[in-house]
């Protein structure tokens, strides 16, 4: 039926003339999409799809992606084909969800997510009390699902056996205008989903679009709803935000908008403070031109770097009132963890990477006997020296230390035993981080030792070179 539809209206539809149940169509001269940059995989699936009589296309942003000449990082099919209808055709393929059930199809490693279309949200659709959609699963038309979506420029459908895209929202206009704009009624969008606040935030930052005007302004007002979406959903678009390769320019929005309060409690205080401003700043920036030359990231040295400064001022009221400098650390590690679980249902393995990122670095200040080559037989080592070296280049500790551990790391054992027993260890330095932190920034010691091996330059260089996928995984 829809395919009737989209041929009466083939070639004929023209700007104006939009309506939100009839698409504009465009051909491969009016789109310029690149089909190389299209998967296989995908064409896989929506041609096997089309072949038993099911209509499939490729959706949402995979398709933003490929109007605007990047290559999609993963590829979202959108059918009329019911859940088991796909699961049916596929070897490998998965119902799972269950707030909305979609078919995961798997090719080796490669997961395409398959959904049927849905249909417009019911009235009576269960929400919680502040109106939030809680669970919807009727199908529906293209037309309902395109409606159902979050922005114009995800709401497109392209299939790749004609090359055309179905445009229901004016989303090609607005990929060329480089216009952020809500479907629908912005204030009702976001009380049915709040996450969608966040979601605004990420695609204006990685997209570098403006945000259109009646999208934009209610979301100050309405930043506190997200308060009441579940923890690990929070967690998952926060994640996504980080690990968008714009994570700095995120965080700098979440702010402007007043989203940042109900996502990391207390961010807010450590980016008030300059030194936490700046680590947070640096360790952002390294996460993100990682992710830009296609490396890995670790959710853990990130969520490590984004509380540190918490971790280091209840790390110092413990110690104030009477603890030892180790059990302090682990204490606060843990008040951190705890409050921010709530929030941001941090997952057992994330959290467990962040308690060890944060509880080697008292151990990188003791640089005698054994302990260093202990230290770097650590399995996470890499993670919690780049973290040491953030440290540094924030100026929250002396760059000298950054610069020994640097030059022990890539020092052959003869080297290393050098640099040990030159190692200028101050007498009874137990105090550990409190005593180094008063001490003030990069004080002293600035000169680097050892054989100036060329390398990067320790902390001096965080933004560029830290690998802090923490080895091993
Ligand atoms: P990315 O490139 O970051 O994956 P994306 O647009 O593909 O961006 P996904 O989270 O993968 O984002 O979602 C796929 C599509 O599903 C979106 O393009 C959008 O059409 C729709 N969608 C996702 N989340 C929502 C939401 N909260 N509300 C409405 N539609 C959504
Ligand atoms: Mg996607």
């Amino acid at each position: 039926m829809i395919k009737k539809l989209i041929r009466k209206i083939l070639g004929t539809k023209s700007k104006a003339a939009r309506d939100a149940n009839t698409p504009v169509v465009l051909g491969p001269e009016g789109h310029g999409i690149d089909p190389r940059l299209l998967s296989n995989n995908a064409v896989r699936v929506t041609s096997t799809l089309q072949e038993a009589g099911y209509e499939a296309f490729v959706v949402g942003g995979a398709v933003r992606d490929l109007l605007l000449g990047v290559k999609p990082k993963d590829f979202d099919i959108a059918t009329n084909a019911t859940p088991e209808q796909v699961k049916r055709l596929f070897r490998r393929a998965f119902i799972i969800g269950k707030r909305f059930q979609i078919v995961h199809v798997m090719f080796g490693n490669d997961l395409l997510e398959v959904t049927t279309f849905r249909g417009t949200t019911s009235a009576n659709a269960p929400k919680d009390e502040h109106g939030r959609v809680l669970r919807d699963n009727t199908f529906g038309s293209q037309a309902e699902d395109a409606e159902r979506r979050d922005f114009t420029i995800n709401a497109m459908y392209y299939n790749p056996a004609n090359q055309q895209v179905l445009d229901y929202h004016g989303g090609i206009e607005d990929i060329r205008a480089k216009t952020l704009r809500i479907i629908g009624v912005p204030e009702a969008r976001y009380r049915e989903d709040p996450v969608r606040m966040l979601r605004v935030v990420r695609f204006a930052a990685k997209l570098k679009f403006s945000i259109e005007l009646e999208t934009g302004a209610p979301i100050k007002v309405m930043a506190p709803l997200i308060n009441n979406v579940p923890a690990a959903r929070v967690f998952d678009e926060m994640l996504k935000l980080l690990m968008s390769g714009h994570a700095l320019a995120c965080l700098q929005q979440l702010r402007k908008e007043g989203l940042h309060h109900g996502l990391l409690p207390l961010l807010d205080v450590v980016l008030e403070q300059p030194l936490g401003f700046k680590f947070v700043t640096l360790a952002l920036e390294s996460t993100d031109s990682r992710i830009h030359a296609g490396k890995t990231v670790s959710p853990g040295f990130l969520f490590a770097s984004l509380l540190w400064h918490q971790v280091l001022e209840k790390w110092e009221a413990y110690r104030a009132a009477g603890e030892q400098t180790i059990p302090a650390l682990h204490l606060a590690a843990d008040d951190v963890l705890d409050s921010q679980t709530e929030k941001l249902a941090l997952q057992r393995k994330i959290g467990s990477d962040m308690r060890d990122i944060w509880a080697m670095q008292p151990r990188f200040e003791r640089r005698t006997g054994k302990a260093p080559h202990k230290l770097l037989e650590h399995q996470r080592f890499r993670a919690g020296y780049d973290f040491l070296l953030l440290r540094c280049a924030s100026g929250e500790i002396d760059a000298e230390i950054g610069e020994w551990w640097t030059d022990f790391y890539e020092s052959d054992e003869a080297s290393r035993e050098d640099l040990i027993s030159s190692a200028s260890q101050p007498a009874g330095s137990g105090a550990g981080g409190a005593a180094k932190r008063k001490r003030g920034p990069r004080r002293g010691g600035r000169n680097r030792s050892g054989g100036g091996r060329g390398g990067e330059g320790g902390g001096s260089d965080a933004g560029g070179s830290p690998s802090h996928d923490g080895g091993g995984d």
